[in-house]
């Protein structure tokens, strides 16, 4: 599995500047593995959607020492299609989840409602 680090030296070849300029970027993309320590981590930022999501944190552009503007967009899908081989969507993601019982449960809520069940 890919380190930031390494996402980052990447980075630097292919747009200049050194890799500690992309590091950021690429860490922000890796922060779930500190929640969840396999693979299945990416399934929280390694998408279309965490792409735009990584545009808003950073900007749109990064600006390398070099002068050089990268658009961080393109930093993220090089980033994902590292680690994935493509740009999945939420929904690839999402719909491979099985599904429990727990995760949909609107029953304890109408009871509730109806006050027949304590609050939690
Ligand atoms: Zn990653």
């Amino acid at each position: 599995m890919a380190h930031p680090y390494h996402h980052a030296v990447s980075s630097a070849k292919k747009w200049g500047g050194e890799p500690a300029e992309f590091e950021a970027i690429h860490a922000w993309f890796d922060e779930s593995k500190a929640a969840f320590g396999d693979f299945r981590h990416r399934a929280l930022r390694h998408h279309a959607f965490g792409i735009f999501e990584c545009e808003q944190v950073f900007g749109s552009t990064l600006t390398l020492s070099t002068g050089r503007l990268v658009p961080v967009r393109v930093i993220g899908e090089q980033h994902v299609m590292e680690d994935c081989g493509r740009i999945p969507t939420v929904q690839d993601w999402l719909s491979s989840i099985t599904a429990e019982r727990w995760m949909n449960s609107p029953a304890r809520l109408s009871r509730l409602l109806r006050g027949d069940a304590d609050v939690w």
